[in-house]
């Protein structure tokens, strides 16, 4: 049996890491370059829309700038469809070192907040991170690239998958998935075919329904990316800036708050005429569980409905009390633009593919963000990675 694998990200990576550590012949290719960690920020790929979708084009895909934030998502949902990833989160956690970071690791921004939503009577927890803190040097870079390998990212697994024999090609698109007599025959790359027994599309949210699309098999116009936006107020010296981001979760029912500076919070202090240094701005992210509005056609669309802005309202007033108590000036509130970096539910489980994420045509299975059967409004690498692992036992059952 040979296998293709589409795209690099947690999904792609870890399927080509399994089937080559089992001595299938893999072949893993990639759109976007094989970067250097540290260089990852110039590999944005943004989707604007009502609300701005993050992503990168890159070996590793959108992990690498990923905050590090390593938890277990969807179990109840995916459980409805019989799926148990209990075996494969263990795994994964494993492998990539989830653990709180220590002490030592807290800046005085985090501290603080973690602090002040204790004394309001909020459950405040550290976060587990996929961060080895020896290598961490607190550089706040987690967003652009970790400068220093201290995070894990797919790239990882790539050079596992390539160690096993694995082929790995990059800047190069995946057009088309070629299909003969209802069974999978390989992928066009502009003029070039390749020839598959097996093909796993793990091409990320945007993407993956495009080329289902293309051989016109079902898709879910049902997009969600936990939409988020960062409050934040002027709290002299507090240079969050400069600390790990998110490195604290406050957890509600419909939402979570990560302590989090963002440079759009200074963006916008200097529309209102506040002249703050980015040192002194203390901040906290509002992540909520949006409804999933969201299309992917020639262009994407996503929006927030009236029940996402309610949310996003309360998850304000409740990080205002917060910054309030942690010191924050009121009177300098500002929120960031609406955005979202967990783009799923393209071709959810149950609907486009079923419960061993195979589609209509024989041989051919999507492993990526796209499968997700519901909003996670938590990080979804985690699941994304468990998710790889137990389709990759799937096709390794066919041999
Ligand atoms: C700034 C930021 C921070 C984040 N932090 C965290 C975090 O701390 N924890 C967490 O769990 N999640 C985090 N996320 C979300 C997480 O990175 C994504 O949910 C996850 O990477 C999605 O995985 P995926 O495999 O679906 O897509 P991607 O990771 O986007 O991978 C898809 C890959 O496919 C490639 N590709 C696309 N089209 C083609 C094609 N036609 N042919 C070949 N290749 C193609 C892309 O270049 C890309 O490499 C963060 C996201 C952002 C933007």
């Amino acid at each position: 049996m040979n296998a293709i694998v589409v795209g690099s990200g947690p999904g792609g990576a870890t399927v080509a890491k399994e089937l080559s550590g089992k001595g299938i012949d893999v072949t893993l290719i990639e759109k976007g370059p094989k970067i250097a960690e540290k260089a990852a920020f110039k590999c944005y790929a943004n989707v604007g829309s009502v609300v701005n979708i993050l992503r990168t084009i890159c070996l590793g895909g959108t992990t690498t700038v990923s905050a590090g934030n390593g938890v277990r998502a969807l179990e109840k949902e995916l459980s409805v469809f019989g799926i148990d990833l209990s075996s494969e989160f263990e795994a994964a956690e494993k492998e990539l070192g989830v653990k709180p970071l220590p002490d030592s690791h807290f800046g005085e921004a985090t501290k603080r907040i973690m602090a002040a939503a204790e004394k309001l009577g909020f459950v405040v927890n550290k976060m587990p991170k996929f961060i080895d803190p020896a290598k961490c040097k607190r550089c706040s870079k987690c967003a652009s690239g970790c400068p220093n390998d201290a995070k894990w990212s797919a790239a990882e697994f790539v050079t596992e998958a390539e160690k096993n024999g694995a082929q790995i090609i990059t800047e190069m698109p995946v057009d088309e998935i070629l299909v003969k007599n209802g069974e999978v025959a390989g992928v066009r790359c502009g003029s070039k075919i390749l020839s598959a027994d097996v093909v796993v599309l793990s091409a990320g949210a945007l993407e993956t329904p495009q080329l289902l699309k293309r051989l016109g098999l079902p898709t879910t116009p049902s997009m969600f990316v936990d939409t988020f936006t960062t409050i934040g107020g002027v709290l002299d010296g507090i240079q969050q800036n400069k600390e790990i981001v998110m490195n604290a979760v406050i957890q509600f029912n419909e939402f979570v708050l990560y302590p989090h500076f963002s440079n759009h919070l200074l963006k916008r202090m200097e529309e209102r005429g506040l002249n703050v240094s980015p040192d002194d701005i203390l901040g906290l992210m509002v992540k909520i569980k949006d409804e999933a509005v969201g299309e992917v056609n020639e262009t994407v669309e996503k929006g927030i409905t009236n029940r996402d802005a309610v949310l996003l309202s309360e998850g304000a007033s409740v990080a205002g009390a917060i910054l309030a108590e942690a010191g924050a000036d009121p009177s300098t509130f500002v929120a960031t633009p609406l955005r979202g970096a967990h783009p799923g539910g393209t071709a959810r489980i149950g609907a486009a593919v079923d419960k061993n994420m195979a589609t209509e045509v024989n041989g051919l299975y999507v492993a990526d963000a796209s499968v997700l059967p519901a909003t996670p409004g938590a990080p979804p690498i985690l699941t994304i990675v468990a998710l790889a692992k137990y389709v990759s036992t799937i096709i390794l059952a066919r041999n």
